[in-house]
C-alpha cells in the first residue's frame, strides 16, 4: 500500500457565487472531522470571484479543507486583460490550482506549451498544480488513449526540475466520461494512472514517480469512488458535479466507509 495521502478536490467549475460558496463551505466543514482530514486531504477550486470569500472563512475557523484555483495566467502581471495571476493567487493562500482541464484545451485553445508555461507558473508561486490530461472519445475508440495521454504528460512537465515535479499532482480525465455519467471502469483508469507514473519515473526516478499523486476524474461519484480508489496507482479523485452536493462530496471523501 502506498503512502501517498489521497487528495479528493472538488472542482466547481463556473457555479455558487461567493456567497453559496460559503454556505457550501461550511456545509463540507460541518460534514467532515479531524479523522477524515488525517486519511484524505479535501480541496475545492471554486471559481476565482469565490476565493477571497472561502479564504477568510477557511482562516477564520482555521478549517483544514484546502482551497485552490481552476486556472492562473502563464504571466505575473501586465496587459493581460481578464487573466488572473500566480501571485495573486499565492496571496490568496490558495494551495492547489488545476492547469490544462479539458474544458480550457477545448473552449479556450490551451495547448501543450500554454499548459506547460502556467505549470511553471504556478511552481514559481508556491502553487501545486494538478495538471489534467485525458483523451477524447475517439481517441479511446482508435486504441491511442495512452500514448496520447503520456504525451500531455511530458508536454506539461516539459522543463521542471525534479523538486517542483514531485510534488505535482496529475489528473486523468477522460473527456469522454466528464459531466456524462459515464465512468471509466476501474481496470482502464488503472491502466492508464500506472502509465503515467511510468512516464513520470522515465522522465525523473522511480522514487519521484512514488511519490506523485495521481488522480482519476470523470463521472466520479460517492457510489462509484471506493472501486476506483481501489486501485494502486489512483491517488484520489477530481470531481466535478457531484463535488456541488456537499452531502456527497463528505460521501466521497468517506470512499473507505
Ligand atoms: C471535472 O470537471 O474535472 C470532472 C471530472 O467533472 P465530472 O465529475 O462532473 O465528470
Amino acid at each position: 500500500q502506498s503512502t501517498r495521502t489521497p487528495l479528493m478536490a472538488g472542482n466547481w467549475k463556473m457555479n455558487l457565487n461567493h456567497l453559496e460558496a460559503i454556505a457550501h463551505v461550511q456545509k463540507l466543514a460541518f460534514g467532515l472531522n479531524d479523522k477524515d482530514y488525517d486519511a484524505v486531504e479535501v480541496a475545492v477550486l471554486p471559481p476565482f470571484t469565490d476565493l477571497r470569500s472561502v479564504q477568510t472563512l477557511v482562516d477564520g475557523d482555521k478549517l483544514k479543507i484546502k482551497y485552490g484555483a481552476q486556472d492562473i495566467s502563464a504571466y505575473d502581471s501586465g496587459a493581460y486583460t481578464g487573466e488572473i495571476s500566480g501571485p495573486m493567487l499565492a496571496k490568496l493562500k490558495c494551495t492547489y490550482v488545476t492547469i490544462g482541464h479539458s474544458e480550457r484545451r477545448q473552449y479556450h485553445g490551451e495547448n501543450e506549451p500554454v499548459v506547460n508555461a502556467k505549470v511553471k507558473a504556478a511552481f514559481k508561486h508556491g502553487l501545486t498544480p494538478i495538471l489534467c490530461v485525458g483523451e477524447e472519445l475517439e481517441v479511446r475508440e482508435a486504441g491511442n488513449h495512452v500514448t496520447h495521454t503520456l504525451a500531455q504528460v511530458e508536454g506539461g512537465l516539459k522543463d521542471i526540475p525534479a523538486e517542483q515535479a514531485a510534488s505535482i499532482v496529475i489528473a486523468y480525465e477522460p473527456v469522454w466520461a466528464i459531466g456524462t455519467g459515464k465512468v471509466c471502469g476501474s481496470d482502464d483508469a488503472q491502466e492508464v494512472c500506472a502509465a503515467i507514473r511510468g512516464k513520470v519515473a522515465e522522465l525523473y526516478s522511480q522514487d519521484l514517480a512514488d511519490q506523485v499523486r495521481i488522480q482519476y476524474g470523470g463521472s466520479v461519484k460517492a457510489g462509484n469512488v471506493a472501486e476506483i480508489m481501489a486501485k494502486p496507482d489512483i491517488d484520489g479523485a477530481l470531481v466535478g458535479g457531484a463535488s456541488l452536493d456537499a452531502e456527497e462530496f463528505v460521501k466521497i471523501v468517506r470512499f473507505r466507509d
